[in-house]
């Protein structure tokens, strides 16, 4: 199954809801980074909730979420765009600890005292920012917490990641809910104890469950419209002019002296861990674009 996420909106018009499948783009990042087993579990979450967060803006926007803690993971910074694009690193990736009642320890790699913050680029002249404290540190609270305290919607967000112990990624997804204003006690009532009973979203989607199938079942009862369908991917906004200017902005003398001691360059991209090449010969085109 390729990732996508699937958008409704109650017919009533007062809860709007997302889910996705995430399973092959938190493989692609988790590999591109060499994650141990926790950090794959901590990124691919916090990549599945920034696909969701992606999916609320408009064309050409994108959201960066930064996800800060005392632990040894130290971080994790995710940027989504509205077109499915996610893509993301962590601080430390060779982070493994022991499981917690049969769950990989997220709240324990990241640590539970820092900050969540987020950043929106809406096409506007300053980007919005807002940020919170982490409230467990296992990504779905933590975000939910954002967006009932900074955007004052209450909202519901559950994350999955299941770590085979090989290490690869047998299942990723999950799912946002938003009760928007005038409140429906009565959805939210009925939703969150649908949320309650639900199994495991990774089980689900191991047992092979769409995004369209997660949404039935915490809909159950709650007619709702299907908006939109859209795919989701691994995708950086990295390139090779862009690690150039970076190689500009290093200044002449800078340049320079790494021309003569090097010869070559090789620049990883943090985020993807693309690797860009520059000869010689291209390094002194560069340098000669430096006034
Ligand atoms: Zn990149």
């Amino acid at each position: 199954m390729t990732d996508y996420l699937v958008r409704i909106i109650t017919k009533s018009g007062t809860v709007r809801a997302l889910a996705c499948v995430t399973t092959g783009l938190v493989s692609e990042a988790c590999r591109r980074h060499g994650t141990w087993p926790t950090a794959s579990a901590a990124l691919g979450r916090a990549l599945t909730g920034g696909a969701l967060m992606g999916a609320m803006l408009k064309t050409g926007q994108r959201v960066a979420l930064k996800f800060e803690g005392n632990g040894p993971l130290k971080k994790i910074i995710v940027e989504a765009e509205s077109s499915g694009a996610v893509c993301g690193c962590v601080g430390v990736p060779e982070v493994h600890l022991p499981v917690k009642e049969g769950k990989l320890d997220v709240g324990g790699a990241l640590g539970r005292a820092g900050f969540l913050s987020v950043t929106k680029d809406l096409g506007l002249k300053e980007p919005y920012k807002g940020m919170v404290q982490l409230y467990t540190g296992e990504i779905a609270e933590d975000l939910a917490l954002y967006l009932a305290e900074s955007e004052q919607i209450p909202s519901a967000v559950g994350l999955g990641v299941f770590v085979e112990p090989d290490n690869s990624i047998a299942a990723a997804g999950g799912f946002l809910i938003q009760s928007l204003p005038p409140q429906d006690e009565e959805a939210v009532e009925r939703l969150m104890e649908h949320i309650g009973k639900m199994p495991p979203i990774t089980e689900l989607l191991r047992r092979g469950n769409t995004p369209e199938q997660l949404l039935e079942l915490l809909f159950a009862g709650i007619p709702y419209d299907i908006l939109e369908k859209r795919a989701l991917a691994f995708h950086c906004s990295c390139s090779r002019e862009k690690i150039e200017r970076v190689l500009i902005s290093l200044g002449k003398a800078d340049l320079a002296g790494m021309i003569e001691k090097e010869g070559s360059a090789a620049v990883t991209c943090e985020f993807c861990r693309e690797v860009y090449h520059f000869s010689r010969s291209e390094l002194e085109r560069l340098l000669g674009e430096i006034n």
